[in-house]
């Protein structure tokens, strides 16, 4: 209770001083912006182009951008405290979670178009129109397949926007409007893992409204990865010529990318090929399954891509799903694969970013040992790990991982709660281990001037006397 009004203080004091350049600098100028659209709605002043959000005129720097930001500081643990009360499963890779089963809609209408077995989009008409919710910020998409952030207020609305759109969408830009214009309530939201951290701290604290747009029901989708517009304009319509206005459906599975055109036809290539497209922060992503979502769905760990497998994690989401089975629009099975969905999510992970070789031998210079050094960059890349998890993904010795941890804690390169080892920013690290090296680099040249000089100058005088040419100065050729 105590760290959710801390964060709650944090999300709603304004910061004078912090703006959309700190933003930029921080979020967007390193590749991690999701462009999930958050602080596009939260502000006025800020915009956007196709690819990030663009500040339109003067900044005031009230600190709102960066404070809603998901990728800014976002305390995690408090989130799952307060969202799963402690009694739920929690698994390493897809976080906690009440039931994992198998599930289809069952309206043909919405399994006309779904990307799957239609769960999400039948679960959203459900909440409709049993009143949990009085509209959803869903993507639609154009005639080109360019993604469109909508708010969905009727079940036709809900079916417009059946299907997966593999490129990055604002879809929270919406979220003013669902406020100021429509005064909408009781929100849903659909979106991929990143975008469900941005919605939570909506949820927690909304700096537009006391009374509007509170969200009531988070649907999570599973991401691997999410792609910038030019996998449609330049790969689709480029290189593999096929007419953006001509498709029906994309689809990612086992390895191959899909596109199925309205007249029937398929065409599958290699998911290495869509490679380059990708949305650049993607790459340092974790979240698989969407941790925070009161209810996650995919179709990972089913045997038919017409069915969902999906994740219950918060009493909402499996109310929610329970009355939906009730009312029969949707229909369960336990005929999941629950370790491929864990092998999935185990996969983002622990996706390791290497550091450039010269960084590495640089830090050889510190007088770590490698495995030390080896240990502490990959923990940096997991974000946080236990010492089993570590020795799993760095493949290594039980007692070298154990030990190499000790070794960093006392050099407070790394910290340690609970069995979960974290990195200590690199900038402290780095800058205590230079005033360490400077220090002992003063301490060596005091002791060569105390200890050494004065000695060997005495010998020297003493035993190359002949050489004295002043009578104050020992200056010798
Ligand atoms: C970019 C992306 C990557 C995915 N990667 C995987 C994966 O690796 N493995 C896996 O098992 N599943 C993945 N999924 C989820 C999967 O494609 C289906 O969305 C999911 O199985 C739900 O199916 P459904 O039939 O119930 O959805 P539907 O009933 O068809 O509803 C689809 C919903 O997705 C929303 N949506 C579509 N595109 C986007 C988008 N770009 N951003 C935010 N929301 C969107 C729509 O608003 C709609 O409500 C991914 C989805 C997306 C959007
Ligand atoms: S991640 Fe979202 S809130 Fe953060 S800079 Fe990008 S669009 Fe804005
Ligand atoms: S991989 Fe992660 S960052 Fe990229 S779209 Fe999916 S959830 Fe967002």
């Amino acid at each position: 209770m105590e760290m959710k009004n801390e964060v709650k203080n944090y999300l709603q004091t304004n910061d004078i001083d912090i703006g959309f350049q700190d933003l930029s600098d921080l979020v967007i100028d390193k590749e991690n912006c999701v462009f999930c659209g958050s602080c596009i709605s939260l502000c006025p002043r800020i915009g956007m182009n196709e690819k990030e959000p663009k500040l339109l005129e003067y900044d005031p720097e009230c600190s709102t951008c960066f404070r809603y930001c998901p990728r800014t500081y976002f305390p995690t643990e408090m989130f799952e405290k307060e969202l799963f009360n402690g009694d739920a499963n929690k698994s390493y890779s897809i976080g906690h979670y009440q039931k994992l089963i198998a599930a289809k809609s069952n309206d043909e209408t919405v399994l006309r178009g779904a990307q799957n077995g239609g769960v999400v989009s039948s679960l959203l008409i459900h909440a409709l129109e049993s009143g949990l919710i009085d509209g959803v910020l869903l993507t639609d998409k154009d005639d080109k397949w360019f993604p469109k952030p909508v708010i969905a207020r009727t079940p036709d609305e809900i079916l417009s926007c059946v299907g997966s759109k593999y490129t990055i969408s604002p879809t929270l830009i919406t979220y003013r409007e669902a406020i100021r214009e429509f005064k909408l309530e009781k929100l849903a939201f659909v979106g991929v893992p990143c975008q469900i951290h941005a919605v939570r701290k909506l949820q927690l604290s909304s700096p537009l409204s006391e009374v509007y747009g509170k969200f009531k029901l988070i649907i999570g989708l599973y991401c691997f990865s999410n792609y910038t517009y030019d996998l449609m304009k330049t790969f689709v319509q480029g290189e593999l010529g096929i007419p953006l206005n001509t498709i029906k459906k994309f689809d990612v599975s086992k390895g191959q990318f899909y596109v199925y055109k309205k007249d029937g036809s398929v065409k599958q290539v290699s998911i290495g090929k869509t490679k380059q497209f990708k949305w650049s922060s993607c790459q340092f992503c974790k979240d698989f399954s969407a941790e925070l979502a009161d209810i996650s769905v995919g179709s990972a760990g089913t045997y038919s891509n017409d069915w969902n497998s999906v994740i219950l994690r918060t009493d909402i989401g499996v109310k929610v799903f329970n009355e939906a089975i009730e009312a029969n629009k949707i229909f369960a099975s336990n005929n999941v694969d629950h370790l491929k969905i864990e092998k999935n999510a185990f996969r983002k992970k622990t996706k390791i970013t290497l550091p450039k070789k010269e960084t590495l031998d640089s830090m050889g210079l510190l007088d770590v040992s490698a495995s030390e050094i080896r240990t502490y960059t990959t923990l940096m890349s997991l974000g946080q790990a236990s010492e089993s998890i570590l020795t799993e993904v760095m493949k290594s010795d039980k007692n070298l991982v154990k030990s190499a941890l000790n070794s960093l804690i006392q050099r407070e390169w790394i910290t340690s709660t609970n069995g979960s080892y974290s990195v200590i920013n690199p900038k402290t690290v780095i800058s205590n281990e230079i005033y360490k090296q400077r220090r002992n680099l003063m301490e060596r040249i005091e002791k060569l001037n105390k200890d050494v000089l004065p000695n060997l100058e005495s010998i020297y005088v003493q035993n190359n006397i002949s050489q004295l040419r002043h009578r104050k100065d020992l200056d010798f050729t």
